[in-house]
């Protein structure tokens, strides 16, 4: 990271300056050819910048500048401490996966717990995982295994033990300890309740683990032209991580922090959550807020713990697993409204899609107007009668749109559960950015990569690859390129709650990226490989130069 003294003058010229804001009237995009910046803050675009007096001058030499990417919603701290246990991303079957974390815990026998993060969960019949498998491998000390839904967890028998989970075991209200036919469990435990007594008894992650953790998601964020992101679940915990982080110097980004609310006891948390937020905002560093809380309202649709209005295809009783009773997440959400939070809520299916629209508009009547910015996150369905309250409600409607395509997870897991006509209306993002609502990209990684690229490549082509029997999925609901980067800038910067966040503008944050070719003229299948040449995060350039 190189530092830029505070009165110093960058200039960046040669370049196809992408403004982000849109030409009142149409649907163009102001464009210009120079920014300058000081300190934090940018001074001026196109002939005003390439007038004034620089000390540092850059050439574009054509390359495309824009707002820096946000992401608005991702897992930082999961992301960074992946890298630091064993190795369970990208095996081909659940043998490989136990055999990587046999060998990694041979060679790490001073590790009490073995944790993975990440494992593909579309790999065993109806994402059922044996601790038999793990047995084979790690039969002494207890392992456990998330899935890349991060809804899914995975254990040996060891593990299970400890837990206390045996045959005939009390199922939890919020969450499925997966028993055989004998009532014995599988090692299979989807959401919350029926894995959160497990992560209980695990030690404490060490400090160092954590900031090394930090430091690995800021090279990422910085190398792939992210400066602000949304941190989307957040334990009290962890907010002295990253507290600690901010004051180490590691953050080169800026990060608000969601503080996740406990279904089981929120009004408790309450005080707490006014607490967290103000010792973050006495901690004194503008790379750090804490002004939004965190609600699941429900699972995933590939463990059928997604809450759907009509019943599962696969499971006709079904319809799911909110996390939330719909008046009391109304209550929640007008009870943390009131206190000034952004409500954040994760909800996969149109029953979660509903209940988190009724929670925020019950907040609005109660609370009355103002300058609020509730977020719900994912969207994967969405009933029709809902889709225009996003636009009328003020609510943001969040997308990760690496998802928008037709792979395996939507073969193996989502299409049977879900059947046809509902397989066929997911992630309608082009539908809600027509209706008017305020669209905001964002990564969920570790989920997915968090490579604002790889997003855009994916939002505007729904297909994974250029080979033309990969056909564009659902392909009315692709988005233009400008559509896919406001998205992940000022669509993220609405997210922020500050003025004009997201767009260059004179007096703006001088939050910039460089990327080598304009992406706009690039072959759409090839936006992912435009290199990123310079990433600046509040006028200080954290990659690249
Ligand atoms: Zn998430």
């Amino acid at each position: 990271m190189s530092t830029t003294s505070p009165g110093k003058v960058t200039r960046i010229e040669n370049a196809i300056v992408w403004t982000g804001r849109q030409i009142p009237g149409t649907a163009d995009y102001a464009v210009t050819d120079a920014i300058a910046f000081v300190g934090d803050r940018v001074l001026a675009l196109g002939q005003a910048a390439r007038s004034m007096a620089a000390d540092h001058v850059i050439d574009a030499e054509g390359g495309f500048i824009c707002h820096a990417f946000g992401d608005g919603h991702v897992h930082s701290i999961f992301g960074g401490l992946e890298q630091q246990f064993a190795p369970v991303r990208g095996h081909g079957d659940p043998q490989g996966i136990a055999r990587a974390v046999g060998e990694w815990a041979r060679a790490h026998p001073e590790v009490p717990w073995i944790r993975g993060e990440g494992f593909d969960h579309t790999l065993a019949p109806s994402g059922i995982f044996h601790a038999a498998w793990l047995d084979a491998e790690v039969p002494d000390r207890p392992v456990v295994l998330r899935a890349t839904d991060y809804h899914t967890v995975w254990v040996n028998s060891a593990a299970l033990r400890l837990t206390g989970y045996e045959r005939g075991v009390t199922q939890p209200h919020d969450g499925e300890i997966v028993c055989d036919e004998m009532g014995d469990p599988t090692g299979t435990l989807r959401e919350w309740g029926a894995w959160r007594p497990v992560y209980d008894l695990m030690p404490e992650v060490p400090l160092e683990m954590r900031m090394a953790a930090i430091e690995h998601a800021a090279r990422s964020f910085a190398s792939s032209g992210l400066a602000w992101v949304q941190d989307a679940w957040v334990e009290r915990a962890d907010v002295n991580t990253w507290i600690e982080a901010s004051t180490r110097g590691l953050l080169t980004f800026r990060a608000d922090l969601a503080l996740w609310a406990d279904p089981n006891s929120w009004r408790d948390q309450l005080a707490g959550f006014s607490e967290d937020r103000a010792r973050v905002a006495a901690h004194g560093s503008p790379a750090l807020s804490a002004n939004t809380i965190k609600f699941f309202a429900d699972g995933v649709i590939e463990s059928g713990t997604g809450a759907l209005l009509e019943p599962y295809c696969d499971c006709p009783h079904s319809k799911g697993m909110p996390n939330w009773d719909t008046a009391e997440l109304a209550l929640a959400v007008t009870a943390i409204d009131a206190l000034g939070f952004n409500a954040h809520i994760h909800a996969i299916g149109d029953g979660a899609a509903r209940m988190a629209l009724d929670g925020i508009e019950s907040a609005i009547i109660a609370n009355g107007p103002r300058d609020r910015r509730p977020v719900i996150v994912h969207l994967q369905l969405v009933d029709d009668a809902d889709l225009p309250r996003f636009a009328a409600l003020g609510v943001v409607a969040n997308f990760e749109p690496y998802w928008a395509k037709f792979d395996s997870w939507q073969t193996e897991l989502t299409a049977p559960r879900l059947g046809e006509l509902r397989t066929s209306r997911q992630y309608l993002m082009k539908t809600l950015v027509d209706s008017g609502a305020t669209v905001s990209f964002g990564s969920d990684w570790p989920v997915t990569t968090y490579a604002p690229l790889a997003g855009i490549q994916v939002a505007v082509n729904r297909r994974m690859s250029a080979d033309p029997v990969d056909e564009p999925w659902l392909p009315g609901e692709r988005v233009s390129v400008e559509q896919a980067l406001a998205a992940y800038t000022s669509g993220v910067g609405w997210q922020t709650a500050q003025q004009d966040e997201g767009m260059l503008r004179p007096g703006g944050r001088a939050d910039v990226v460089w990327l080598a070719k304009d992406p706009r003229a690039v072959d759409p299948m090839a936006i992912d490989e435009i290199a990123i040449l310079g990433t600046w995060s509040s006028g200080v350039r954290v990659h690249g130069g």
